[in-house]
């Protein structure tokens, strides 16, 4: 009898540990069948996301991303998953813009991975970055993302980075992956310029914020790559090991729409692997030698050049400007 008593305590003991051990973000239960307490929908959320995203890409663990404070943006993916957000005003407004995007190919694990690593940089107190005004997308691509295998396109198959708006895409964008690519399914560029909610929140949101810079990241071509405005930044030589190299403009890119269309620098950085992170050492050279570059461009070129002299405002003449023009705010 006694014997017996004491198997049992031993059995209710280890399944107490193991219980214990058991890391509390599985053992949690679903968000989607556990109603959420009043007034808790956007943690359950959060709670969701952040759980679906860390099981994704082992390298991020859960409590960063739950603590980044990211808030979805107005629009959701094909699927219905948020888009989220961090944003950071600066310490002294008015400061330059710089919109950070990642994970824009779901495949491209790292590329989200080292947002969440900035974001993390950013949360602390007086950091250097603070003089700018930053909105920070670590998965811009969540269907991608969570797609088992996950997809450089989106739910519908299409290459976000190649359905932006640019110049002639209706010619350009079908015509490229048809000879270029030769119908490659992971181009595909989509049957409109902007025709996915992803891409088309992604160009409201450059054209509504106006970056002074975009910094997009992915993998795995271990490369730096600029596209910009003639004048003002200028491209940067190298982030960490990551060497300048232009790899070209496409029809519906990022770069291309940005950098050529709307006058806007883009840099890109190409990790060299899209599943293994880049060493400790070499994520602090890439995100100081960054910050460095975007000091000397939006901070000193801007303090060196002299200031435009003030011109008093000419009275508009209404009676020549359409009507709409007249009654925007
Ligand atoms: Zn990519």
């Amino acid at each position: 009898m006694f014997r017996n008593y004491l198997f049992l305590l031993i059995i209710f003991s280890l399944s107490d540990t193991v219980a214990a051990a058991t890391p509390t973000r599985r053992a949690a239960p679903a968000p989607a069948t556990q109603p959420a307490p009043a007034g808790d929908a956007a943690g359950n959320d959060m709670y969701a996301w952040c759980n679906a995203v860390t099981l994704a890409i082992p390298q991020i663990k859960l409590k960063p991303c739950m603590t980044a404070d990211l808030k979805p943006v107005a629009v959701k993916s094909v699927r219905g998953r948020h888009i989220m957000l961090r944003e950071f005003k600066p310490a002294q407004p008015p400061a330059a813009r710089v919109l950070v995007i990642g994970g824009i190919h779901g495949d491209e694990l790292t590329s989200a991975s080292i947002v969440f690593r900035w974001l993390e940089i950013l949360q602390q107190p007086d950091n250097a970055a603070s003089v700018y005004h930053w909105r920070v997308i670590p998965v811009m691509n969540p269907d991608g993302l969570l797609a088992r295998p996950p997809t450089r396109v989106n739910a519908r198959g299409v290459d976000l980075n190649r359905n932006f708006p640019t110049y002639n895409w209706l010619k350009e964008a079908p015509r490229y992956w048809e000879t270029k690519t030769r119908r490659d399914p992971r181009r595909y560029p989509g049957r409109s310029p902007a025709s996915e909610p992803e891409s088309r929140w992604l160009h409201d949101e450059i054209v509504r914020f106006r970056p002074d810079v975009i910094v997009s990241i992915h993998a795995p071509y271990g490369v730096l790559d600029f596209d910009g405005p003639p004048t003002g930044v200028e491209a940067p030589l190298r982030f960490g090991r990551l060497h300048l190299n232009r790899v070209g403009v496409y029809p519906g890119s990022l770069g291309n729409f940005g950098g050529l269309k709307e006058g806007i620098p883009v840099v890109t950085l190409e990790l060299p692997h899209a599943l293994k992170m880049p060493t400790e050492a070499e994520l602090t050279h890439v995100w100081n030698d960054m910050q460095r570059w975007l000091r000397v461009n939006l901070i000193e070129r801007r303090m060196a050049q002299p200031a435009a002299p003030a011109v008093p405002a000419a009275p508009v003449d209404t009676a020549a400007l359409p009507e709409d023009a007249v009654s925007a705010p």
